[in-house]
Order: C-alpha cells, then structure tokens, then sequence
C-alpha cells in the first residue's frame, strides 16, 4: 500500500477541530452540546438549529448567486421567518405530521424555505434533484407517498404535470418563482406572502422522520432512506471534523440538494453551526467555479471527484486564492492524481472522505488534523466505528488488517437512516447483529485508513450520481422496438463511469443508426440527462444465468475485454 506517498501538510491559518485530544475523549452527547434544542426542552428540530437559533445575530445564511448572474444574501432572519411562514402556508392546506413534501427545485432560495419550513411542521421533506425526467420523478413520488409538490412552472410543465394523474396522493401544488402558474397549481410567493411570520415548532423528537431521500439498488424500485431530525447531530460532528467548519468560514459545497450532500452539507450541517454557505445555481463551468472560490473568499469547499477531474482538464498554472484554506470531496473514488492536482492548482491538497445516502453524513475522512494518503478514503470519524468483514449465511467475521472485504459500520450513530420506506425486507438485509453492511468493498491498513475497491452490487456510479440499472433498463424497454435490455456502468476518466446500453430487438425491427438514436432519446426524456445511457448498443442476446438473471457483470468484461470469469452458469453464451 503506498503509505509512503502520504502527504504531510504546514499547519493552517486555523487549529483544526479534530485534534488527538478531542478524538480520544469524543462522545455524541458532547456533539450533542454544540445545539440548542427546541426552547423549553421541546425536543429537537433540525430546522430551529438551521434557521431560529441564529435568526439574532444579522449574519447572511446564503449567499445566493443566480444562473444568469443575480445576487441575494439571504440572512438567518430571513430565513427564520420565510420558513415560519411555509409552516403556516402547509398548515393551512391540512398537511399533517409525518406527510411528504416533495421539492423540484433549482438551487433557489425558494428550495431552503421550504425545507426548514417542511421540518418546522414536522412534515418529511424530499429533495428531487431537478435535472431528472418525469419517470424517475413519478417513481420517488410514488413511493414516497407525495402530499405536496413545490417546484416551477417551467418544471412543473415539463415533468410534473405529464404524471400527475400516476400521483392521485398530491393535493396541493405550489410553483415558485418567475412565470405564469400554471392551472391546478398555485403560486409560492403569494401563498408566503399572505402566511404569518409566527410560528411555534411543535414538540420534536430526535426519532421524528426528518429527511427522505432515494437511493438505488441492483434491482426493484429506488429506495426511500428516511432520517430522523436527530441526525443532525452527526451532521455537525462530522462537518466540524472531516469539513473542518469554523463559525467564521464562508462555505462552498457544490453538490445538488437533490442529493443527500447536497442536503446534508448544503443545508444543514453549515447553517446549523451557523456558517455562511454560498449557493450557485449554475451548472459547472470551470472560469465560472474559479470566479466563485475567488470572489466570494470561499474558505471551506466540498465539492466532488467529477468536478475536480473538470477542472484539472480547463484549469491552466498556479491560482493564488487566499481565503481557501480546507478542500474536500466525496462521492467516487478520488484519484491519486487528483488529490495533488489542488496543491499545483491552489496550493492545497483535496481531502478525499467517504459515506452513502444510508449513513446519512461522512463516516471516513482524510482530515485536516491527519496526513492524506492520496487514494484513500482516510480514517472513521471519532464516534464511528468502522470494520472489514465478510458475510456467510448473515454472520458476521470481521477480518484482519490488509484483507478485502465489506466495510460495515456498528450501528447506532445519529445519522443512521431508520428505514426504507415500505420495505422492511430490504432494510433488514442491510443489517446483520449490529452492524450496518454498507455493500462497498475496502480494505483497512496498519494505520486505519481505508482503500476502496468497488462495490458489492451492480449501481453505478456516474459523475457523482448512483444510479440503479433497472430503473434505466425498464425505461429501455418501455421504447416500442426493445424487447430487453442491460445496462452497465463503463469506467470513464472523468465521470468515473459513463452508463452503457445494450438493447435487443423486438422481431420485426432492424437494427439502424436512426433506430439506436431514437432508443438513446427515448430514454433522455423519461429519464433525463443525469441518468440516461450515454452509449447504446444493439445487440442479438443478453448473456443470462440458468434462472435467468442478466449477467451484467460479463456484459461489462466483455465490453472491457477483461476475463469472462466463471460461465458455467450461464444460459446465453
Ligand atoms: P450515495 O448514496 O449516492 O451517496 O452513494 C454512495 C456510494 O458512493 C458509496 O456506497 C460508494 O460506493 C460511493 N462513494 C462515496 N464516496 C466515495 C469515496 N470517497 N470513494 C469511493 N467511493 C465513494
């Protein structure tokens, strides 16, 4: 393991939060100590710590700067009070506790609003990222039971309205921003303008369900991970020691709120400690990233490996941003490279850390108290603990140092999802005695860093975004002329892995470039850019097992010209 490659790093203008001492002597109630909870010991409310208990101190929460170059500062009093106002406008259309507001939303401020104001009224928010088509959307909406939409009237032309009578639950439709509303929805802004600014959060326990996000599998539907309003305890843990928050940092974390990042560490873990976050709604373009990081004085920046491997390709010499002090990244496997492109590029190198939509924040780090090893994931955080092991018949044998396995996590930290909706056969499968099993294979070295090897199961992960092969194969054989498909996930030097297709025809169709395009749209419609395959192949049959199952795994040597492996169960060959 290449250990001798570590990067040793010059102290920081700032002590680090995570410190030898405060590793050794870390609890969760300690953690716990950093939030006020609800006055007169009401429990605790992710959305008070967020927005309430600041709302005094007349500093800016976001810093919010407009696709087509606008600028809003929106302050923790702004912010307390538009999201009082959201809980009245949710009261006053009878949504209850527990019931699931669905958010379709640019990164505006608008999408801020309503997620604190969906937590004051303990109702369960979804953040959809907006770049999904109407299939993917109609899917999460399902399962998740919509009551309210909250999107635009641009997106909610385009891909709500197509599947709203596939959503019978949604009573109440609010479109935010510029544009004429459309017909069975209703306006955001004269909604909160007519709302009160008063509002009392009721009682809050830490169990109450909080946060829904989708994640996916090999097979089925997506998943619905629920949390729980006392995750937010990890959160701010874990973004004081792998993000290493300051109060007095401005903080950049690029990933969509349609994401769990993007919730996690885009909302709530910098607004609770009360940190200014700057929120760009732009797509990435590499000057315009730069501009930013140089123009807002960003101290702190999350972002992903994708977007670093981006920049690398348009980023030219040394830029000197003097503001930037801590760099990290989550999301795939950061690249040796990569890790010491950010030292040549702005004189820091990127702290690579590691966790997934069920764990709800950053288990694995490289901090800034610990040398990086570039290619590691870096060390569990002080509360986490963290093995290798391998799973026989749902016992659990945790290995040796240097051995390959399953990275599974003891159970019981505050971010820990608490179900897949509607599914306790899939959530019990991810448990066995008390450890979570993550599905990702690592290995752990002499000095407790961990190196990720790849996954257990068949997603894949494409620029930052994990994606379920069936949910695209259905979608692929919706189109009239397939009568099956396989996806895989293609490694790629930049996105990490690009989605693949293959399709066979149905008799009677013949196989054309016209015809591979027209499949290739299809799906870019139903499913939108962020997961629709960008390649497609036709072809004559889909290697199977016996019982039938699509080997995409040989699929995949295949179109790597790697080593079949063992076929002697399969039925196509
Ligand atoms: P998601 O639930 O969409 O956040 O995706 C979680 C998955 O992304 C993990 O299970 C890993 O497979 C992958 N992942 C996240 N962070 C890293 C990382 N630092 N290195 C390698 N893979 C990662």
């Amino acid at each position: 393991m290449p250990d001798d490659l570590s990067i040793e790093k010059r102290p920081g203008r700032v002590a680090p939060n995570l410190t030898p001492a405060t590793r050794a002597s870390f609890g969760w109630d300690e953690a716990r100590g950093f939030l006020d909870g609800l006055p007169g010991g009401a429990g605790l409310n992710i959305a008070y710590e967020c927005a309430d208990r600041h709302a005094a101190s007349g500093r800016v929460a976001l810093r919010w700067r407009g696709a087509s170059g606008e600028r809003r500062d929106v302050t923790f009093g702004e912010l307390a009070r538009l999201s009082n106002r959201f809980a009245n406008v949710l009261q006053s259309r009878g949504v209850k506790p527990g019931e699931r507001v669905f958010l379709l939303l640019p990164r505006i401020p608008a999408l801020y609003v309503a997620v604190l104001g969906t937590l004051k009224a303990r109702g369960v928010v979804c953040t959809l990222f907006s770049a999904f088509g109407p299939e993917p959307i109609a899917q999460r909406m399902g399962i998740g039971d919509a009551r309210v939409v909250v999107t635009t009237p641009s997106l909610y032309a385009r891909k709500v309205a197509p599947i709203r009578d596939r959503l019978p639950g949604v009573t109440c439709v609010l479109v935010a921003g510029e544009g004429v509303v459309p017909v069975g929805t209703e306006s955001l802004d004269a909604a909160l303008e007519q709302a009160s600014d008063l509002w009392t959060i009721p009682p809050t326990s830490p169990e109450d369900p909080s946060i829904l996000h989708f994640t996916s599998g090999t097979t089925g539907t997506p998943k619905g991970a629920l949390h729980v309003h006392g995750a937010i305890v990890h959160h701010i843990a874990s973004a004081r020691f792998a993000l290493d928050l300051h109060p007095e940092d401005v903080f950049w974390c690029t990933a969509d709120p349609g994401w769990v990042t993007g919730t996690s560490y885009g909302i709530v873990a910098p607004l609770a400690l009360g940190v200014t976050s700057v929120v760009s709604e732009g797509e990435f373009d590499a000057e315009a990233w730069a501009r930013i990081l140089a123009d807002e004085k960003v101290s702190v920046w999350y972002t992903a490996p994708t977007a670093v491997r981006m920049l690398m390709k348009a980023w030219s010499g040394h830029r000197e941003l003097p503001h930037l002090r801590f760099v990290a990244s989550v999301g795939e496997p950061l690249n040796p490279e990569a890790v010491r492109w950010g030292i040549e590029a702005f004189g820091l190198p990127i702290h690579d850390n590691w966790w997934q939509t069920e764990t709800g924040g950053i288990l694995i780090a490289n901090t800034a108290a610990d040398p990086i090893k570039p290619g590691s994931m870096g060390r569990p955080l002080p509360g986490i603990e963290a093995v290798i092991v391998r799973v026989t018949d749902g016992v659990v044998e945790v290995l040796p140092r240097g051995e390959e396995g399953e990275i599974a996590i003891r159970r019981g930290w505050p971010g820990m999802f608490r179900e897949y909706i509607g599914n306790p056969e899939r959530t019990a499968r991810c448990f066995a005695g008390d450890w979570y099993l993550t599905g990702d294979l690592a290995r752990e070295d002499d000095d407790r860093y961990f190196w990720f090897v790849g996954r257990k199961d068949d997603v894949i992960k494409t620029s930052g975004h994990l994606v379920g092969p069936f949910e695209v194969e259905k979608v692929l054989t919706e189109h009239p002329a397939v009568v099956e498909a396989a996806v895989i996930g293609k490694p790629d030097p930049v996105a990490y892995e690009l989605i693949k297709g293959f399709v066979v025809l149905r008799s009677g169709f013949e196989a054309s470039e016209a015809l591979r395009l027209d499949i290739l749209g299809h799906a870019r419609k139903r499913l939108g850019a962020a997961i629709a395959p960008k390649e497609l192949d036709i072809v004559a049959s889909l290697p199977r097992t016996r019982s039938g199952k699509i080997l995409r795994r040989l699929l995949k040597a295949r179109e790597l010209g790697l080593a079949e492996g063992d076929t002697s169960t399969l039925e196509t060959p």
